[in-house]
């Protein structure tokens, strides 16, 4: 009897790490990515919780922790660029984690980690699923129409597979914010500080260091009918110089960087719920199937523990026993829940709360942040970063161990 074999679309974060430890498990790995290459970019994310766990179980701490971003905290600032209140790296879970990374370099760090039996492919896609079960037959866009013991779908949040396996089981909740990330150069003035202004009519500004000597930035504006993710790029670009004009900070040279930036890109943060994460001989896994948004925090972390945890119970199943991969399906959703649940539940009033609209409610909220950064409440307002940590003990991986080279 052969290897059992999954194919894996998507093939960023959730998608490489499920292909890792699948791999090492004993089944035949496909990753199907649309894009021509390897997905580099992206802004500063962490590894936190139980994430760090499997990072470590992955061999991979060191090599991440060799290539982050060297930010010393997160600090809040007024529109003068003064101090209201900071959180040091030190307090460890705070805004700024031990272990931030550019999502590129996670993501490459993992591709380069992945065992040489693992196929991948780019520049093609699903265009259709017929599942039968046991197995899957899918058809490709180069034409090839092949069959598949189970189809891993991690296509991030916007998947288009996803939508059409489980369109009826796919809920979303729009969190009506808006996001622009990007690079722009780095000044003289800058320093390793994640820094953070507040500005009035819900909108922030915010600076992070990166370990190639540029600045990564982002505009974030609360919104209830504009979505600039849904616009032309060039129209984006003149909403947000619009939106930003007088806010005052560094928002002005965000705003300049970005004209003139290739890599800036808009989110409009939208939670998936899905009331069943598997169908027969397919699955999802990552932001495709519970994207917590950056406002849940540990998106990237749930993705690795995700490719683990689903690598897991699959490791202790067999295709050839009905019913089996069933029932490791069943253990995986039941045991990534309560996690998953946990970081898409908000606080009351979020994300309007950040967002506040007057001058009155800005100088609350600084108010609220300078005793939050006072030492005694430092620990309290260190639980924000307590994303991603799961009370539960990781599953056990049966490793193939004869047939992996790494
Ligand atoms: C280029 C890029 C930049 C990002 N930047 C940030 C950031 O700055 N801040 C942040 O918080 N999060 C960012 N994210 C999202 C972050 O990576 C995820 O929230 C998190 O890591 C979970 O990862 P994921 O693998 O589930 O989803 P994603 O990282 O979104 O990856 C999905 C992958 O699937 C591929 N894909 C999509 N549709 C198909 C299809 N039909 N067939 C085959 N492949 C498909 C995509 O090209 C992508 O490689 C970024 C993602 C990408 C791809």
């Amino acid at each position: 009897m052969g290897n059992p074999k999954a194919l894996i679309s998507g093939g960023s974060i959730a998608g490489l790490s499920t292909a890792f430890w699948l791999s090492q498990a004993g089944w035949d790995v496909t990753v199907l990515e649309r894009a021509e290459a390897f997905r580099d970019g992206g802004q500063n994310i962490d590894v936190r919780g139980t994430g760090r766990e499997v990072l470590r179980k992955m061999g991979l701490e060191d090599q991440v922790r060799a290539n982050t971003t060297t930010e010393k905290g997160t600090v809040f600032v007024n529109e003068k660029g003064k101090k209201v209140g900071a959180f040091p790296v030190e307090d460890s879970d705070g805004m700024t984690a031990e272990l931030e990374i550019l999502r590129g370099d996670l993501a490459r760090i993992v591709l380069e980690a992945l065992p040489d039996q693992v196929e991948l492919r780019y520049s093609d896609w699903i265009e259709n699923v017929n599942e039968r079960g046991e197995q899957v037959d899918v058809t490709l866009h180069s034409g090839n129409i092949e069959t598949w013991d189970l189809l891993i779908i991690a296509e991030g949040v916007r998947s288009k597979t996803r939508d059409k396996v489980f369109h009826h089981e796919v809920s979303r909740k729009e969190l009506r914010l808006n996001i622009a990330y990007g690079t722009i150069p780095r000044s003289s003035q800058d320093d390793d500080w994640w820094r953070w202004y507040t500005a009035t009519e819900r909108r922030q500004v915010s600076l992070r260091p990166d370990n190639q000597g540029s600045i990564r930035a982002m505009l974030a504006f609360s919104s209830d009918d504009l979505n600039l993710a849904a616009i032309p790029v060039t129209q984006a670009q003149s909403e947000l110089r619009e939106m930003f004009a007088d806010a005052g900070w560094e928002a002005e040279r965000v705003l300049d960087g970005f004209a003139n930036s290739e890599d800036v890109y808009f989110d409009y943060l939208t939670q998936i719920m899905m009331s069943t994460w598997s169908k027969g001989a397919v699955c999802v896994t990552g932001d495709a199937a519970w994207c917590v948004t950056p406002l849940g925090g540990g998106g990237s972390s749930l993705a690795l523990i995700g490719g683990y945890v689903l690598a897991a119970f699959l490791s202790q199943a067999s295709v050839h026993e009905p019913g089996s991969i069933k029932s490791a399906l069943k253990n995986y959703e039941d045991w990534m829940r309560p996690i998953i649940e946990d970081s898409q539940s908000l606080p009351p009033g979020a994300p309007n709360l950040f967002y506040p609209q007057s001058k009155v409610g800005v100088s609350t909220m600084q108010t609220m942040i300078r005793i939050a950064s006072l030492a005694p409440f430092r620990k309290l307002a260190a639980r924000i970063g307590h994303v991603a940590r799961s009370k539960q003990q990781l599953p056990e991986m049966i490793i193939a161990k004869e047939k992996v080279t790494v």
